[in-house]
């Protein structure tokens, strides 16, 4: 179903530059770059990384206007086969989680970003894309934990231009891996993102060699960001930002399920 939609300040498009895994280069480097270009964007650390190390280098983030979204404290992922993640303990395999353990833990990782920022708002970044919990007949969706405590949640790695006028879930946004992407690639997508009036969610881990086994090459995202702060009809800003800006202005107020837009 299509619906009316306009994004604010004749934009024709969104973006949402995204950064996971609570990575010192996101405070060295990134944020650096993202204030020279004056851009924001969400980072995404699990409790259980830098930032319980040097919770004063996140906080300036908070301060500077990022977003400090929830990527649960521990990182639990789906466990995967026949290739299983060799750094994911079986403690914390998502299938084995009951939902009433998720909600507990996103909890603590709201309160540990708090106690840093000061907000009760922020949105949900997925771990390992995982959208589901449990297995086999007791698999179900996160929605209902997630729209119990964010505005929003990045979802699934779709490697596709979000559209909030159709198909949308704002607690499953689908994102664009851009670890590895060139810069020709990434203007291409933001293009796309123009003509189609969407909302392109990139997911990036590392900046550079040695930063994360998923990286975005450091003068690719320095090129990149320079480029994309030069787009004037593009609204660059956090997840956070832009899913309030959708809730808002949706023609069907109240309205937050994909299966309910879907209808
Ligand atoms: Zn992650």
């Amino acid at each position: 179903m299509e619906r009316a939609f306009a994004w604010p300040d004749q934009n024709q498009g969104a973006v949402s530059l995204t950064y996971d895994d609570g990575l010192p280069v996101h405070y060295t480097l990134v944020d650096p770059l993202l204030r020279h270009h004056g851009l924001l964007a969400s980072f995404y650390p699990m409790i259980q990384s830098d930032l319980c190390m040097h919770p004063d280098n996140w906080r300036r983030l908070a301060i500077a206007g990022h977003e400090l979204g929830n990527h649960t404290v521990f990182h639990p992922c789906r466990q995967v086969h026949p290739d299983p993640y060799p750094w994911l303990e079986e403690r914390y395999d998502l299938s084995s989680y009951t939902p009433a353990n998720l909600h507990a833990e996103l909890e603590v990782a709201n309160l540990v970003l708090h106690l840093l920022d000061g907000r009760t708002d922020r949105t949900y970044g997925s771990t390992c894309g995982d959208m589901t919990i449990g297995r086999g007949t007791i698999e179900q969706s996160l929605d209902p934990v997630l729209a119990d405590l964010f505005v929003a949640a990045r979802g699934a790695v779709t490697n596709r231009i979000a559209q909030p006028a159709r198909d949308f879930n704002l607690f499953n946004v689908g994102c664009i891996s851009a670890d590895w992407r060139s810069l020709e690639d990434l203007t291409s997508l933001v293009e796309q993102t123009r003509s189609t009036g969407g909302w392109a969610v990139f997911l990036i881990h590392g900046i550079g060699a040695g930063t994360h086994e998923l990286y975005l090459d450091a003068d690719v995202h320095e090129r990149f960001t320079s480029w994309l702060a030069g787009q004037k009809t593009i609204w660059t800003a956090p997840v956070r930002e832009i899913a309030s800006y959708i809730k808002a202005h949706m023609p069907i107020a109240g309205i937050h399920f994909g299966q309910e837009l879907r209808s």
